[in-house]
């Protein structure tokens, strides 16, 4: 055995157990927590992260780096041991890049930024954000230069999120989308009167709500012996270890997509995380890819499964025999449609598989125009508006419904947005390449049966970890890049039958 090797994997056990308590923390604080601890919790969680920091930037992970690369050349490109090495070395020169100081003064500004986000929110008062925001742009804008030379100053942003990801690959996908999206739009739109969605508004017992979707999670394959579900306002999923993967929804007793469709998207990240191979524990390689990755993951279990004829074929005599008095007199095909109805809105995370990526698309020229300077944030608010008018026909009449619906720009998470279309992308890609692979999975899926699926999920994506880069994996398995063309032909074949286009 490797000595160097080993020592290498003690500091980063070290490294990934604080960064797994520190998780636990955040968890605990967004399901539990009285209020009276936020003080302490955000004191404690500062110390967890700030040591977590400092002994992985440490100059002996650095040496052990260095050491490893001398020995490294006999490693086949496959191992977890070159594996380990290439994805350390890469996270550790990130880390070293941006001085202590600037990560200090991102965390107290997003802290209060976040504040000011929240209240400027509630009372659709942007002028309260402005100047905070201001401050997480030019703190950005310094954090990204610490990278140079970049052919984009969005591409280290992007790349924290999506390891690989040109800003200029995203430019091409995206506006070769757009279009066709916006015309796939207006076609439904003239057609509205096709679908109804009035039968998934009434009254949803919660317990009944939480009964049936531990079902459908279970029968995904999540293990609820190495996981469990709570309630949050905002659902999430989160892990301790690969035997600790927890998720969270949040129950409306008078629509009922809102838990169904929110569980099964975080089952699909939960998933992911149960799946990695425990050999991986504890090496930082113990977590998906990326968030692209993770999200395609969500987006497959939620849309492509969860939104499917087979998929209700199986659940939805189940479904009728949970809520009587909403579904009895309804048939399959009208709960089928209902739950695809398509409609151009004002709100991201309402949006439906059409609509949701020219939200994305929206966020990611503003980013684009923040950042380079050609758009100054006195303007960004009538910007949004004239981008949702051109793109969707809709347009907020205020800011909270508008610039200040996302959380993101106040934490500091800019180049992140662009990885929601990027999931949604891989997840049609992805599973073309399943529906090849497994003999006939829609009549698995009319049974109710998920077994190929995630044994194919699990073998080609899951076990991995972060062995490979987004890139990598994709290759591996589809044997191209990413692409928008399935995600495109999928939406085509989709909404042609619903809506009889
Ligand atoms: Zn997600």
């Amino acid at each position: 055995m490797n000595s160097t090797l080993e020592t290498l994997k003690m500091r980063l056990a070290e490294v990934v157990d604080l960064q797994r308590a520190a998780a636990l923390l955040s968890w605990e604080q967004q399901t539990y927590m009285p209020s009276g601890g936020a003080k302490a919790r955000s004191e404690q969680l500062a110390t967890l992260q700030g040591l977590s920091h400092r002994l992985f930037i440490a100059d002996e992970i650095g040496g052990l780096i260095n050491d490893l690369k001398n020995t490294s050349a006999q490693w086949d490109y496959d191992t977890d041991e070159a594996s380990l090495l290439r994805l350390v070395e890469r996270q550790y020169e990130r880390e070293r890049k941006i001085p202590s100081q600037l990560v200090a003064e991102l965390a107290s500004t997003t802290a209060l930024a976040q504040e000011a986000w929240a209240l400027a929110r509630q009372n659709d008062d942007y002028p309260v954000f402005q100047p905070h925001l201001q401050k997480v742009i030019e703190l950005t804008r310094q954090q990204a230069e610490c990278f140079a030379p970049y052919e984009n100053l969005y591409d280290p942003l992007l790349d924290k999120y999506e390891p690989g990801m040109k800003t200029s690959e995203v430019q091409m996908m995206f506006d070769g989308m757009k279009e066709e999206l916006i015309q796939l739009v207006d076609a439904i739109n003239s057609r509205s009167d096709e679908v109804s969605n009035t039968i998934l508004y009434g009254e949803f017992d919660i317990e009944q709500q939480r009964e049936f979707g531990l079902r459908v999670a279970k029968q995904f394959g999540y293990d609820l012996k190495r996981g469990r579900l709570d309630e949050t306002l905002h659902p999430f999923c989160t892990h301790f270890s690969i035997d600790d993967v927890r998720i969270t929804t949040r129950f409306d007793n008078e629509f009922l997509p809102s838990a169904l469709f929110g569980t099964m998207h975080e089952v699909g990240h939960a998933l992911y995380e149960q799946g990695i191979s425990p050999k991986l524990d504890r090496t930082g390689m113990d977590t998906g890819v990326s968030l692209g990755v993770h999200e395609s993951q969500s987006r497959l279990w939620e849309n492509l499964v969860g939104r499917s004829r087979p998929f209700w074929n199986h659940y939805f005599p189940q479904l009728q025999t949970f809520f009587p008095d909403a579904f009895s007199t309804v048939t399959q095909d009208e709960f089928y449609r209902a739950i695809n109805r398509s409609e151009p809105s004002l709100i991201r995370v309402e949006a439906d598989e059409v609509t949701y990526n020219l939200h994305i698309i929206i966020r990611f020229e503003l980013e684009l125009d923040l950042l380079s300077g050609d758009l100054h944030l006195n303007d960004l608010p009538s910007a949004w508006v004239e981008k949702y008018k051109d793109y969707l026909g809709v347009a907020p009449n205020n800011d909270s419904d508008g610039v200040l619906q996302d959380i993101h720009w106040s934490i500091g998470a800019i180049g992140y947005f662009a990885t929601y279309t990027i999931g949604n992308l891989l997840s049609v890609q992805l599973f073309d390449c399943a529906r090849k692979e497994i003999e006939d999975l829609d009549a698995d899926i009319s049974q109710g049966d998920f077994d190929a699926l995630l044994h194919w999920l699990r073998e080609n994506i899951h076990c991995h970890g972060s062995k490979f880069t987004p890139g990598e994996l994709v290759k591996r398995i589809t044997g191209n890049s990413m692409d928008s063309r399935p995600y495109l032909n999928y939406l085509h074949n989709k909404y042609r039958e619903i809506y009889k286009l």
